[in-house]
């Protein structure tokens, strides 16, 4: 049963969660979970209680139940375990969806909503693309493309798309399916000589989601068979989204005709997330579990993880864990302690000097011209640059900047949202700021 439960979760999350649960046994039909604590008990209930039903019913339970005891204190200095770096994995495209819902939309996540996704510098191009779609299927962009490393929220804005349109179009019919089960099941219904019903399957939707289509490289006959799909459902003006690690022109032994049809529509991406974004999905996701957790924390945490969301998440997840096994309430410190041995390689240190210099160097300016008072656009724009890139990569508070910059953190807050509004729309200060961050992370 915990095997059913890792499989869905990250391993951080089971790390956090599970692996300190005690089973209990059971009683009048409910098994009984032993938890840390109430704040793990009704974590774990919110939470997971979906996912331990559906693990029971894996198991031939007609009707699972779960319980939860809190188990009496134990005297532990530091509960959770001091476990060895695990890289985390990106994990299957979604944990099952706990309450019942509508079918069309039964192999969607019910958190994947467009509400629950931060849009920032990183993703803003590809969230819009997803929303025009979203409201006119099929005439907007078709198909859609959307490529980017693993755990930015690629999945997630397919989800949502299928959520937006279940929402307003019930009688819609919405596949979504990883490349993986697209494959296993064209081999399985030719083996079972059922190749008919699987090509009315995937021929009669009305949005077809399909996950990690890089995984069709190299795969000759399934190949094939997605390219009569698409050419069904593109003639009929049927959406695809399509999603990958890389562009298609990227995807070696993919076939001309598959790849140009890739092209055809829109094909936009997603980058990792600048620190203020970070920040975001970290505080909306505190929000959303009703924990009450110091601005300060959380950026300590988005500055440890700077590169996959679902990484961000399990850190916000351990600190949470750590604080309320130990008894201690949030602070800088106690993250810093929860996280220390998971999220190993740690940054460099980057001092707010070494940002101005290079800075100052990559403008070409003398440091003290970047941090005196002249107001010509060729100082402002480095100076704003500096500043982003100090919040960005430093602990330093926005006073502390503004301090050394002789300003207060108002200036500071301006010229960090300045250059945030610019990134992605300026492609010459992108280029820079992409720059200057690479060659300061070492
Ligand atoms: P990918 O498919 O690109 O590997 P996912 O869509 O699975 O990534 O996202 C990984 C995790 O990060 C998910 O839990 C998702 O909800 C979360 N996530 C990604 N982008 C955002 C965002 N912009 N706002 C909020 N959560 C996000
Ligand atoms: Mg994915």
């Amino acid at each position: 049963m915990l095997g059913y439960v890792r499989k869905n979760i990250t391993e951080v999350e089971y790390h956090t969660w599970f692996a300190p649960m005690k089973h209990l046994g059971v009683e009048g039909g409910s098994l009984v979970l032993g938890v840390r604590n109430s704040f793990a008990q009704d974590f774990v209930r919110r939470q997971y209680q979906g996912l331990l039903e559906d693990a029971l019913r894996s198991l031939g339970a007609e009707h699972p139940q779960v319980t939860f005891q809190v188990l009496p204190a134990v005297q532990e200095a530091m509960i959770l375990p001091q476990e060895t770096p695990t890289p985390v994995q990106p994990g299957p495209p979604g944990r099952p969806a706990a309450p019942a819902s509508p079918d069309n939309r039964k192999n969607l996540n019910p958190k994947y909503t467009f509400e629950n996704f931060v849009v920032g510098p990183n993703n803003n191009l590809a969230h819009a693309a997803a929303l025009a779609v979203a409201e006119s299927p099929g005439k907007a962009y078709n198909p859609l493309f959307i490529y980017g490393d693993v755990g930015l929220g690629k999945t997630h804005l397919m989800h949502a798309v299928g959520h937006y349109i279940a929402e307003r179009f019930p009688e819609k019919r919405i596949e979504y399916v990883s490349t993986e089960t697209f494959t296993n099941e064209l081999i399985n219904s030719i083996r079972d000589d059922k190749s008919a019903q699987f090509r009315n399957r995937y021929r009669s939707v009305d949005l077809l989601l399909v996950d990690d289509i890089q995984f069709l490289a190299g795969k000759e006959r399934t190949q094939e068979e997605f390219f009569h799909t698409f050419n069904a459902l593109y003639e009929n003006h049927k959406q695809i989204i399509l999603s990958s690690d890389r562009p298609p022109k990227d995807i070696q032994t993919l076939e001309g005709r598959l790849r140009s049809r890739f092209e055809w529509g829109l094909i936009t991406d997603i980058q990792s997330p600048e620190f203020e974004t970070r920040v975001a999905i970290l505080k909306m996701n505190a929000e959303h579990n009703r924990i009450d957790i110091p601005q300060d924390v959380l950026e300590l945490i988005a500055r440890q993880v700077t590169t996959n969301i679902r990484e961000l998440e399990g850190a916000l997840m351990r600190v949470v864990a750590f604080s309320s096994l130990n008894n201690v309430p949030f602070s800088r410190a106690v993250a810093a302690k929860a996280l220390s041995n998971v999220f190993a390689p740690q940054e460099v240190k980057v001092e707010m000097m070494d940002v101005l210099k290079q800075v100052a160097a990559h403008f070409n300016m003398p440091p003290d011209v970047i941090r005196g008072s002249g107001r010509v656009r060729e100082v402002v724009v480095p100076r704003q640059v500096a500043q982003y890139l100090i919040r960005d990569l430093t602990d330093h508070s926005l006073p502390e900047i503004g301090q050394f910059f002789g300003r207060d953190h108002s200036t500071v807050m301006h010229a960090i949202s300045k250059v945030t509004e610019q990134l992605g729309k300026d492609s010459e200060l992108t280029a820079a700021v992409e720059l200057l961050r690479r060659k300061m992370k070492g």
